[in-house]
Order: structure tokens, then C-alpha cells, then sequence
């Protein structure tokens, strides 16, 4: 089956909302590419602005994070619903930072992602590995790991529809790349993985992007990978060049 790729752009903590609608007018002309599903996870109040000056383009607008309770004294949280009513479709889930940061863990990333399928919200769930894990030859065993508490009570139709972000962590704002084979080894995995969790045509079905200093130069090799189906770009979404990573194929 073929997957159409999806490269989404991850803004972080950047962009006023004034900022993302300029951004937005600058990358429209940009990211024409019919094979490509274009999307900006964007920060949870530049999201209404950015659905807004999308408008017309092929540009969708994701959130970068969201809580897995749907009201409630959860002071700061984002909720499902708030997504939904603002258009949203996909949400990216389990980031790095937010794992270093602010204590997100397997078990919280499982519950995140039950809830946004629960609200027709696609999840971009993200996976990686610290440099000392890969020094250590255990990559391939943590990623598994991360891979079936996230996807834990998933359905198979649920989980044929989700997205999933290879991000190892030390490539992550580093300028450090992974070698299209390391990429691509692990991607190949995962799908194995979630190939044993469910079957051959979920495994089939599922997009497994690679995120990771990704930039124009080396996006052509990358998404050429039999299991590389886009990308998560952090730092290169913020800027034109978005705009070559998204042509990659022109
Ligand atoms: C990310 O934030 O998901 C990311 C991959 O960042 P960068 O492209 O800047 O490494």
C-alpha cells in the first residue's frame, strides 16, 4: 500500500501569533507538493490565528501538545475538546521535551493518545533514544518499549490511522542528523513492532516519520526510505527553507 508522506513542522515554544500569520503567508507559496501532507503543530495560542491564515492552502494546523482529561481544574492544560472546536486534527504526543521536561512518561503519553482518538484527534506520537542508549546497543529494545505502552488498549483501526515520530534525542536542535541507515533501521522496527502488536496491514498502514535536524539537504535521501514516510521538523519549519523540505521530491 502506498503511505502518502507527512511532514509537519514542530514551532516549540516560537511565533507570537502575529508572528505565525506572517510565517504562514511567507511558507503558502512555498509547500505545493500534492504527494505530501503539510502540517504546522503550532503553540496552543497561535492555533485559531494559524487556522485563519492557513485558509485556502494546503497547510493544516496541529497542536503540539494536549492534556488527557477534557475539563477540569488542570490549570494550563489544553484539553481535546478545545482542539476540536478550534479544527484541529492532529496533535503531536510524548515529545522529548516534554518528557524531559515536564514529566511526561509512557504511561502519560498512552493515556494522551487514547484520548485524542477518543476525539477523532490523529496523534503524532513521538519515540527516541538517548545517545548513552545508543552507545549502549539497547536503541532498538527502548524504542519497542516506548512503542507498546504507548499504544497500549489502541485498536488496530486506531492505530493503522496513527502517525508515529522517530526523533532520536541527540539529534533533536543539534544540527547532528542520523545516517539515512540509522534512520531507517529503526523505522523499519518500529513498524515490525507494531506489525506484532496488531498485523500486517496495520503495520502496513501506519506512517513513521523521522525527525532530527532534518533540513533541505538531507530530506531527499531520508523520505526515500522504504519506511521513512516524512518528517517532524523542529528548527527549519520556523524559516522558507520548510518550504524545500516539503518539495523534496520536485
Ligand atoms: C523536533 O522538535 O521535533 C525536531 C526534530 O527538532 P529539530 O528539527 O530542530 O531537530
Amino acid at each position: 500500500m502506498a503511505r502518502k508522506k507527512i511532514i509537519a513542522g514542530n514551532w516549540k515554544m516560537n511565533m507570537t501569533p502575529s508572528q505565525a500569520v506572517e510565517l504562514i503567508d511567507t511558507l503558502k507559496p512555498l509547500v505545493g507538493n500534492e504527494d505530501v501532507d503539510v502540517l504546522l503543530c503550532v503553540p496552543a495560542i497561535d492555533i485559531i490565528p494559524a487556522m485563519e491564515a492557513a485558509k485556502g492552502s494546503n497547510i493544516m494546523i496541529g497542536a503540539e501538545n494536549m492534556y488527557f482529561e477534557e475539563k477540569g481544574a488542570f490549570t494550563g492544560e489544553i484539553s481535546p475538546l478545545m482542539l476540536v472546536d478550534a479544527g484541529v486534527k492532529y496533535v503531536i504526543i510524548g515529545h522529548s521535551e516534554r518528557r524531559e521536561y515536564f514529566a511526561e512518561t509512557d504511561e502519560t503519553v498512552n493515556k494522551k493518545v487514547l484520548k485524542a482518538f477518543e476525539h477523532g484527534i490523529t496523534p503524532i506520537i513521538c519515540c527516541g533514544e538517548t545517545l548513552t542508549q545508543r552507545e549502549q546497543g539497547v536503541t532498538i529494545d527502548f524504542i519497542r518499549q516506548q512503542i507498546k505502552i504507548a499504544f497500549l488498549n489502541v485498536t488496530a483501526a486506531q492505530a493503522a490511522s496513527a502517525v508515529i515520530a522517530y526523533e532520536p534525542i541527540w539529534a533533536i536542535g543539534t544540527g547532528k542528523v542520523a545516517t539515512t541507515e540509522q534512520a531507517q533501521e529503526v523505522c523499519k522496527a518500529i513498524r515490525e513492532c507494531i506489525g506484532e502488536i496488531y498485523d500486517e496491514a496495520t503495520a502496513d498502514a501506519i506512517r513513521i516519520q523521522y525527525g532530527g535536524s532534518v533540513s533541505a539537504s538531507s530530506a531527499p535521501e531520508l523520505f526515500a526510505q522504504p519506511d521513512i514516510d516524512g518528517g517532524l521538523v523542529g528548527g527549519a519549519s520556523l524559516k522558507a527553507d520548510f518550504g524545500r523540505i516539503v518539495c523534496y521530491n520536485k
